[in-house]
């Protein structure tokens, strides 16, 4: 599971190694193992993009295509319809905009973050620091946090993305899908399933974004990644709607590797990052590190 790309040197090299070493499949081959009961080939990994930046089209499709990698990129819409910026983007925009060098912030579980903000990391700390405390939140209270924070800190977003935040366009969808990528929904909003009050809003989460992916490319979208997706973000009926959405499978961020018995509505996923360091990337695709 990758999400933001920024270095094609180290990324190439991943893709050398994984060429090498694993059999690589897209998310529609392990589908058809975990449906028809197929072993999966020996050492079989699948490539997975969360979110939908537009870094995947600039720096890592270029490379995955060079090596015939095909992945599958997992979009939140109403990112892509540039309704909204990712939230944790918000957050940070915040305060790395603020004019203050030091802020109190209330959390609405009751707790005060009080944030020094006089350097670069420590504004990258308090954002950290917030987004944890965010997610621990309902939906509607982050939604409220997010607002009060705007007006704590005295920022306001610019109309347009900025560049380094920008969601891939419809338009770019669309070729990327022609030249191979599987395109899977991530909700339209990248809500905390388990922080939604009802199922209409899980519904609409859900198959809400799967409708609007389907209507871009014309095609069925058959996989699903739950918004930060540990065990206690994903509730019993957001698996049920899932299900209910003809999706055939889900990928969650619980880590670990998946046999042939997982549940496709549960499949754990193993986190890397282009920049990591060799020896570090090769035990955690191998499933050493935690
Ligand atoms: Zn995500």
């Amino acid at each position: 599971m990758y999400h933001r790309f920024s270095d094609p040197t180290s990324l190439k090299a991943q893709c050398t190694y994984l060429k090498h070493h694993y059999e690589l499949l897209s998310m529609l081959e392990l589908s058809e193992c975990l449906r028809s009961g197929r072993p999966f080939p020996p050492n079989a990994v699948v490539i997975t993009i969360d979110d939908g930046y537009r870094d995947f089209l600039k720096i890592a499709f270029p490379i995955f295509s060079t090596y015939s990698i095909r992945v599958t990129v997992f979009l939140v819409t109403d990112f892509l319809d540039r309704k909204l910026w990712l939230w944790p983007d918000v957050v940070k925009y915040a305060f790395g905009h603020t004019p203050y060098t030091a802020a109190e912030v209330d959390i609405p579980n009751g707790r005060r973050l009080s944030l020094p903000l006089d350097s670069s990391t420590l504004r990258l700390q308090a954002a950290r620091v917030t987004i944890e405390e965010a997610k621990t939140l309902t939906n509607q209270d982050r939604l409220f946090l997010l607002e009060c924070l705007m007006e704590r800190l005295q920022v306001k977003l610019p109309r347009e993305i900025p560049e380094h935040c920008q969601p891939l366009r419809w338009d770019e969808v669309r070729s990327l899908a022609q030249s191979g990528v599987e395109f899977g929904a991530h909700t339209k909003t990248h809500s905390i399933l388990s922080r939604l009050s009802d199922n209409q809003e899980l519904s609409n989460e859900i198959v809400g974004s799967k409708k609007r992916i389907e209507e871009q490319l014309n095609a069925p979208v058959l996989h699903f990644c739950y918004p930060n997706g540990r065990a206690a973000d994903i509730s019993d009926s957001a698996v049920a709607t899932v299900r209910a959405a003809d999706f055939r499978t889900a990928v969650t961020t619980e880590h670990g590797l998946n046999l042939k018995s997982s549940n496709r509505f549960l499949l754990r996923r193993i986190g890397v990052e282009p920049n990591l360091p060799d020896l570090y990337f090769r035990q955690c695709v191998a499933g050493f590190r935690v």
